[in-house]
């Protein structure tokens, strides 16, 4: 729809209005009291170098469908890391007001707020599938709205990358023994289940991964998946490419808003930017979905990645370890219980039902 269609389409939904305006695209757009209607302009910063795929399109995206859907009235620019703010000062430019909207992931702000991780990813928790609708239908936004209150900000889910991969190693991980001493970024809780088993977890953004590979700095790298992985080229930093991805099996991308801000808006733009951001949530899955296989393919056959999947044996001891981190994380503030007792009640519930459904039917296509 073009945008003057859309402005008739609005004006006449809302009808009796003065619809002066609706005939070229330059005019203002008119409200029903003949009032020029009032149009803002929104900063987006991200975490994420600017434009990268996946990350950072899906911010472009959820900018271009609030500037589409509100015929401009809304106009969201957005800033990869390090054009307005670093990336992990996202969090305070939003809060604060420099900017309006923000795209990250919870997990970084974990030192702030110790329930953040969970609205991310959670090791051995719940898919994508079953995050978004432990996020929408199981009580977790409420929590996070919560969480993020005090700040100021208004949590939405931002997209959702899916089961992620296990990272980057520069040799074969037989046993926990492999993971002792081994510098590997890792944020979140994953962080904190490596260095359990050993290991010295380093949170870095993603943009300055590739030279900690390439000097040395980091061992090993987790990152997201194929589709990222490969363009930030770390196939030429290690050869061996690790599934899956136990300490992120689906993880909750977010987009925060100034609360401020947000009640600055008419009713129609708040709910143009709840759903716009909630369209492009269930985008990038689906992006990640069908660009993530063919960037396997590439890294495989083009750049002689060798993939292997962690020993079952490994798994469980990382499974255990990661249970009692994640009980001991809970227990560091009163809402971090609260939101773990939501999560953890709402996975014992929905298991059953993905065994059910989609792990039997996976079972029986792999037959
Ligand atoms: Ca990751």
């Amino acid at each position: 729809m073009k945008r003057r269609d859309f402005i008739g389409a609005i004006a006449g939904a809302t009808a009796a209005t003065a619809l002066t305006a609706c005939g070229t695209e330059e005019a203002p757009t008119q409200s029903a009291g003949n009032e020029p209607q009032k149009t803002y302009d929104w900063k987006m910063v991200t975490t994420w170098p600017k434009n990268f795929p996946g990350l950072g399109t899906g911010a472009n995206n959820i900018a271009k469908l609030i500037t589409e859907m509100s015929g401009g009235r809304i106009n969201v620019k957005v800033y990869g890391a390090g054009e307005l703010v670093g990336a992990f000062e996202v969090f305070d430019a939003v809060s604060s007001g420099n900017a309006q909207l923000g795209h990250a992931g919870a997990y970084y702000w974990k030192g702030k707020i110790p329930s953040a991780a969970f609205f991310s990813s959670v090791p051995f928790g719940l898919t994508a599938q079953e995050m978004n609708a432990w996020l929408y239908y199981g009580g977790g936004l409420a929590l996070w709205e919560e969480a993020y209150k005090p700040f100021g900000l208004i949590p939405n889910p931002g997209g959702n990358t899916g089961t992620q991969m296990g990272g980057w190693f520069n040799k074969e991980i037989n046993s926990l023994e492999d993971l002792k001493g081994l510098k590997m970024r890792m944020p979140g809780l994953g962080g904190e289940v490596l260095k359990r088993a050993g290991g010295i977890p380093v949170t870095l953004p993603g943009g300055e991964l590739f030279p900690a590979m390439q000097s040395g700095a980091l061992d090993a790298t987790e990152w997201v998946g194929p589709y990222n992985d490969l363009a930030f080229g770390f196939y030429k930093t290690a050869k061996y490419y690790y599934t899956p991805g136990w300490h992120e099996p689906g993880t909750s991308m977010e987009c925060m808003i100034n609360e401020a801000a947000f009640n600055e808006l008419p009713a129609d733009l708040q709910s143009i930017v709840r759903n716009a951001i909630k369209v492009a949530n269930a985008d990038m899955l689906a992006e990640y979905t069908a660009r993530n296989q063919q960037a396997l393919q590439t890294l495989i056959t083009e750049h002689n990645v060798l993939l292997r999947h962690f020993p079952d044996s490994v798994l469980k001891e990382l499974k255990v370890i990661s249970a009692q981190v994640v009980e001991e994380e809970a227990k560091i503030d009163a809402l971090s219980t609260k939101v773990w007792a939501s999560q953890k009640a709402f996975k014992e519930q929905v298991m059953q039902w993905t065994e059910v459904s989609e792990l039997a039917y996976l079972k029986a296509r792999a037959l």
